[in-house]
């Protein structure tokens, strides 16, 4: 059996805990760079239901200062901002019950990790955060879409896809491909998709806390 997680949101506190503090920093940015924005905190929600809504905080940011009539250049800059891995600003949090779940799960299945975006941001994430990564048996960080790497795993951990176990919180991205490819698919509901409506053939199960997958492992292992 194999577990196979995602990272942002679904393992990481992504938007909670790094992208809407930042995009908060973003804003100031770009008010003290002349964006002319007359009340600060509704261009904050505008922002951030952006973000919630949009497909990544690049895009969020791009539409945001299209509405505003910003210059591309705060674009460039608040993107620096967002995925400065540094972390000096502050602490990535992991999903609460999150580091519990991954110690239990592995003593009953092969953990594995799959993760989108920028490799030494992604890396750097994971460390910050205390993420336990030496129980995965594998963590790959790709530029591209998921559905490689999954057949990849699937044929590197000679396992059916019915034994593999998908746990994320994007449908159309994570989710999609491995329901493609008959894997079990399980939807975090946590940020995104909490207030949008399923469409009901491509996921599973679908969870509002993380460890309501003990029960999912257990039924099918
Ligand atoms: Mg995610």
């Amino acid at each position: 059996m194999l577990v196979l997680f995602d990272l942002d949101d679904t393992l990481i506190e992504t938007t909670q805990s790094i992208v809407e503090p930042r995009l908060d920093r973003v804003l100031d940015k770009m008010i003290s760079s002349g964006l002319n924005i007359e009340d600060r905190d509704e261009a904050l929600l505008v922002l951030e239901r952006l973000n919630r809504t949009g497909s990544s905080s690049k895009e969020a940011l791009e539409e945001f200062i299209f509405l505003y009539g910003g210059d591309r250049a705060l674009l460039v800059h608040g993107q620096k901002i967002i995925s400065d891995p540094e972390f000096n600003d502050l602490t990535p949090q992991m999903v609460i019950g999150s580091e519990k779940l991954l110690y239990d799960l592995k003593s009953i299945a092969n953990l594995i990790l799959v993760t989108r975006g920028d490799e030494i941001f992604q890396q750097s994430k994971m460390k910050k955060s205390g993420l336990p990564y030496s129980l995965f048996s594998k963590i790959e960080v790709t530029s591209s879409s998921k559905k490689g790497c999954y057949e990849t795993i699937l044929k590197e951990f000679k396992t059916p896809p019915n034994r593999v176990i998908v746990v994320a919180d994007r449908i159309e991205d994570d989710l999609e491909p491995a329901k493609e490819l008959g894997m079990v698919t399980v939807l975090y509901r946590a940020m995104r998709n909490r207030f949008s409506i399923l469409p009901d053939l491509c996921v599973d199960y679908v969870i509002e806390d993380i460890a309501q997958l003990y029960p999912i492992v257990e039924e099918r292992c």
